[in-house]
């Protein structure tokens, strides 16, 4: 089952988060008819996006992950927040390339060059807002790379997700380790050793080991005290109200034109692929509502 979970060490200036994901990026998979390679892509994605909400403090944080690129995927963008709801919309879903030379799903390949942006909102006046180049296009280290330079926080990100033969999630998860302010050179060269002798995240999903098990598995030598755990779970929240007025800010004229032209309309959500059916009448109502504005 799913779960995401927080970790610190006693007078350790580290924080830690793991995540099975499975579930969360099997629904994504479903919903979106992703193919193998941009499986991989959303699912690493989403992934990240949940530990992210690990960070979050307040009722209605939510962070946004964006990513435009050249590959084949052309567009990506993640949505969470602090219950560990997330939701996704993938430009093109049906990406499927050759396997890259070491033999995994070609992830930088279907996401090529580009932009990672994260928006954070707080609950505060404006949103924290910080863009990267993509550094590598297979995620992992494009979000290490963002925290690095754009929140000055050393970091180090590990996404894996493996796809059955009949295109359906296996397994996905995946961790994050933050240095703290006042942290040692012997810390940062302990976690860059422990990294470079235990399997890579893939293989360990694949063994069946659970988040809890990987944080320890990476401080093997020191004794890990787990905080906060969360559940993470697809949910989008969409509802007919949102469309409503999507459709309202159309504007009078362009609106007219829908109801003399179709008679009709038909909003699917990017999220969730549910379909909002709007019939002659339900238009004129929006429509005489922006008229007694
Ligand atoms: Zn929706």
């Amino acid at each position: 089952m799913d779960y995401m979970i927080g970790a610190m060490i006693k007078d350790v200036p580290v924080r830690m988060f793991a995540a099975d994901t499975t579930e969360l990026v099997g629904e994504a998979q479903k919903i979106h008819s992703t193919l193998p390679t941009a499986s991989a892509a959303f699912g690493r994605t989403l992934t990240a996006t949940a530990l992210m909400t690990m960070l979050l403090k307040n009722e209605n944080n939510k962070i946004s992950v964006q990513i435009k690129c050249d590959g084949p995927i052309e567009d990506l963008l993640v949505i969470g927040n602090t219950n560990g709801e997330i939701k996704g919309d993938i430009y093109n879903p049906h990406v499927h390339i050759p396997l890259n030379q070491i033999g995994k799903l070609d992830v930088a390949g279907a996401i090529g060059k580009g932009t990672l942006t994260i928006i954070q909102d707080l609950g505060l006046k404006e949103p924290y807002v910080g863009t990267v180049e993509l550094v590598s296009g297979e995620i992992g280290e494009d979000f290490s790379y963002y925290f690095s330079v754009s929140e000055q926080i050393p970091s180090v990100v590990a996404l894996g997700v493996l796809v059955n033969p009949d295109g359906t999630i296996k397994k996905a998860g995946g961790y994050l380790i933050q240095l703290l302010p006042n942290h040692s050179e012997e810390l940062i060269d302990y976690i860059e050793k422990r990294i470079g002798e235990i399997p890579t995240i893939s293989k360990l999903l694949d063994e069946g080991h659970e988040p809890k098990e990987i944080l320890e598995l990476i401080f093997k030598d020191y004794k890990v005290t787990f905080t906060e755990k969360k559940k993470p779970v697809y949910h989008c929240d969409c509802n007919r109200d949102r469309f409503e007025r999507g459709l309202i800010s159309l504007g009078r004229e362009e609106l007219t034109a829908i109801v003399e032209e179709d008679g009709q309309a038909e909003i699917l959500c990017h999220f969730c692929n549910k379909k909002y059916e709007f019939e002659k009448a339900d238009l004129i109502t929006l429509l005489e509502s922006i008229e007694a504005k």
